[in-house]
């Protein structure tokens, strides 16, 4: 959320990036709010001053034994009274109506940020590993999974309807092993591992942005009032909602969740494979640090090194890319993804998102901490991807095929897989 008087501000500036992030975000209506709400609180405190004089001419009166004078000023309080409760009840409607607009106001978008209107027009800024080069005609995953018996498709649409899937065996142990991973180079790098709740408050929805826009992608759970979330940021950011945080060292947090999500508007899209499906599992980084543009930008280059170590140690190929402002989220300021190279599509996917949000959930979500000065500040916060599957098992069975079937284990995943250095062809 942007504070009123920065929007106030910066009018220009929010209106420009509603624009570039392609958002309908109703700024006048916000303003003409805001007008009536500051106009409202004025004539409010007024009406009060004026009855708190009054009441005391009251008293006064009344003691000095000027009864029809005290009884006159009486009627005078009444009157104002309910002239109160009036402007007090439209106060408070204008109060609602400008914090329920407030909260479609888009965040700002970093001066290095391409302006662009889709994914077409993310910026490719570096790319890390050689492209395989098969010599055979290479499989892709559902094709190896089926060799292997380590995925069935058909057998999960069975039971969980369309973007379903079933890993088994060595797919079940591929998908456990690169959360391991993930979680212990984490860990080494001072992140807190977690396990948090998925079931979640539709306030942590709203509080960290997903909501209200994102609710059509978002299960809800029917009598409960509350929904599944489609990312542990949620809960993790939630963690600290109201509350005044430590940050003379950033808080650094990586949680382990299966994740959901409807996928509204993609019918027909990626229909195959493992690529896009409504429940999978992600290991996330989610950092908390002092409100200063240069500490934030920072850690997110830590966290975006923290995604790229992971895929160089599943020896995967991958490249970079700034994400320009119509491909970004209403929260970010900015962001960055890594797609990884999947050759049964030709083309490198998105595999990871980190995005610097500045203070805007953590205004939503009260998420303070103490300044230099004593002085209670906003913090920051971010989050990128560690690693998240089945999607990054697509690259990693493709990447790593052999002409025989056989797939390639990368070393550092080899621990997690009992040692092995191949699954065998069958
Ligand atoms: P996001 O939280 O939307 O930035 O997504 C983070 C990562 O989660 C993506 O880069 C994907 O690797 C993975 N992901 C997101 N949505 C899906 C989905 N519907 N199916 C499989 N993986 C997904």
């Amino acid at each position: 959320m942007l504070d009123m008087n920065w929007i106030r501000e910066n009018e220009e500036l929010v209106r420009n990036t509603a624009v570039w992030k392609k958002v309908d975000f109703p700024l006048d209506e916000l303003l003409e709010w805001d007008d009536k709400r500051r106009g409202l609180r004025r004539d409010t405190e007024q009406h009060r001053a004026q009855r708190n004089t009054l009441t005391k001419e009251v008293e006064q009166l009344l003691r000095q034994g000027d009864t029809p004078g005290g009884e006159a000023a009486k009627e005078q309080v009444r009157k104002i009274n309910v002239l109160l409760g009036k402007l007090e009840a439209d106060l408070a409607e204008a109060d609602r109506r400008c914090g329920e607009l407030q909260l479609l106001a888009p965040n700002p978008v970093s001066g290095d940020t391409p302006i662009g209107d889709d994914d077409s027009q993310n910026v490719e800024l570096r790319r890390t590993g050689a492209l395989p080069d098969f010599g055979f005609a290479p499989r892709d995953h559902v094709e190896l999974g089926e060799l292997h018996d380590i995925i069935d498709i058909p057998r999960g649409v069975k039971a969980g309807g369309p973007r379903s899937y079933v890993l088994k065996g060595a797919g079940l142990n591929l998908h456990l092993a690169v959360q391991r991973l993930a979680l212990d180079v984490l860990a080494a790098r001072g992140f807190t591992t977690m396990d948090v709740p998925v079931i979640v408050r539709p306030e942590a929805l709203e509080r960290t942005g997903f909501f209200p826009g994102g609710m059509d992608q978002t299960y809800e759970l029917t009598g409960e009032k509350r929904w599944l979330a489609g990312t542990s940021e949620v809960s993790l950011v939630s963690l600290y909602s109201d509350e005044i945080v430590d940050l003379a060292e950033p808080m650094r947090l990586a949680g382990m969740s299966t994740c959901f999500r409807r996928e509204v508007g993609s019918a027909g899209r990626d229909v195959r494979g493992l690529y896009r499906v409504h429940q999978f599992s992600k290991i996330e980084q989610v950092v908390l640090c002092r409100g200063d543009n240069k500490v934030s930008e920072q850690m997110l280059q830590e966290i975006l090194a923290n995604a790229e170590h992971i895929l160089q140690l599943l020896e995967l190929p991958y490249r970079v890319v700034a994400v320009c402002s119509g491909d970004m989220a209403l929260k970010t300021h900015k962001q960055y993804d890594i797609e990884t190279w999947m050759p049964s599509r030709g083309a490198y996917g998105e595999t990871h998102s980190a995005s610097n949000l500045l203070d805007f959930q953590a205004r939503r979500s009260g998420i303070r901490y103490r300044d230099e000065d004593g002085r209670l500040q906003y913090c920051h916060t971010l989050n990128n991807t560690a690693v998240a599957t089945p999607r990054i098992l697509i690259p990693l069975l493709e990447n790593h095929q052999q002409e025989d079937g056989t797939i390639y284990i990368p070393k550092a995943l080899q621990p997690y897989m009992g040692g092995r250095e191949y699954l065998p062809a069958p």
